[in-house]
């Protein structure tokens, strides 16, 4: 472990912070080389292959490269669960946590009809499903590749989940039925161009673009459309649930009030306006 550890720091002592290049250590030696703890604490001498020495050698290298540690491992952790993630879904982030949670103590146990819009990695449908066995869920993205990821990690946890093919801009509001859903949830892009140069460079550089940013002129166009959307499709009294951008609360809150929902602001754990729910 130190050897490796001091190899590492030597690659990354520009990028990441001692601890996380503990932790990065940790996590490598666990899932690429199969070490457990105890092996990584304790064996100061193991002797690898040569192959998983060039396998480690190519994580450190696109790791060097500003690459995210789960987009190297293909997995992470979210709500106690595995999900696969690569280039082409968003990493999920803890403060989406914070969103599941919020929906699971309103709707736990309860036979409800789910939809996620824009569900990426699949993270929250997939753990709303797995903790909440009786409702039958959904969820859309605009992203062949997204389904795709969602729609393995619906199977990695062994729930059962309707995946579309869809875009919420292009949706005809003559196209669906009326009274559908008893909750609509959404993670959509909300990050605005201007808000770049605040970002890292692992996200701007590895993370998509499309679930991520939208245009400084509109950027609550996926909530205007969401809760246009879920005005006309939820029943009565169902919830609406979003995670939103801190910067621009109250303005989402009025957007979402105009369709005819009272709404609510929450803050994550870190103190920001971070999540609505809206009751219609
Ligand atoms: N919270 C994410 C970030 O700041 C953004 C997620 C989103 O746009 N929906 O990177």
């Amino acid at each position: 472990m130190q050897r490796f550890l001091t190899y590492i720091e030597s690659r990354l002592g520009n990028i990441y912070s001692k601890n996380e290049m503990k932790s990065i250590s940790h996590l490598l030696l666990k899932q690429l080389a199969g070490m457990n703890s105890v092996q990584i604490y304790t064996d100061k001498d193991t002797k690898f292959t040569d192959c998983m020495v060039n396998k480690l050698n190519t994580a450190v290298d696109r790791l060097a490269n500003g690459e995210p540690i789960q987009y190297i491992l293909g997995t992470t952790e979210f709500f106690g669960l595995n999900f696969k993630v690569m280039s082409g879904v968003l990493i999920p982030r803890p403060e989406t946590e914070e969103l599941v949670e919020l929906i699971l103590k309103d709707h736990k146990n309860q036979q409800i009809q789910l939809l996620d819009i824009g569900t990426g990695s699949g993270c929250i449908a997939v753990s709303l499903a797995k903790n909440i066995p009786t409702a039958k869920v959904s969820a859309w993205d605009i992203s062949e590749k997204a389904i795709q990821i969602a729609r393995e990690n619906a199977d990695l946890n062994k729930v059962d989940i309707d995946f579309s093919l869809r875009n919420i801009l292009e949706f005809e509001q003559s196209e669906e039925m009326s009274d559908k859903w008893d909750v609509i949830v959404s993670n959509p892009p909300y990050v605005c161009e201007s808000e770049r140069a605040d970002m890292g460079t692992h996200i701007l550089h590895h993370e998509p673009d499309l679930a991520l940013f939208v245009k400084d002129n509109d950027p609550l166009i996926f909530y205007r459309h969401i809760s246009l959307y879920a005005a006309k499709n939820l029943r009565k009294g169902g919830g609406l649930y979003f995670e939103i951008n801190s910067h621009l609360g109250e303005k989402t809150l009025q957007i979402i009030e105009q369709n005819g929902f009272h709404a609510e602001l929450f803050q994550d754990l870190s103190g920001r306006d971070r999540m609505i729910r809206a009751i219609l």
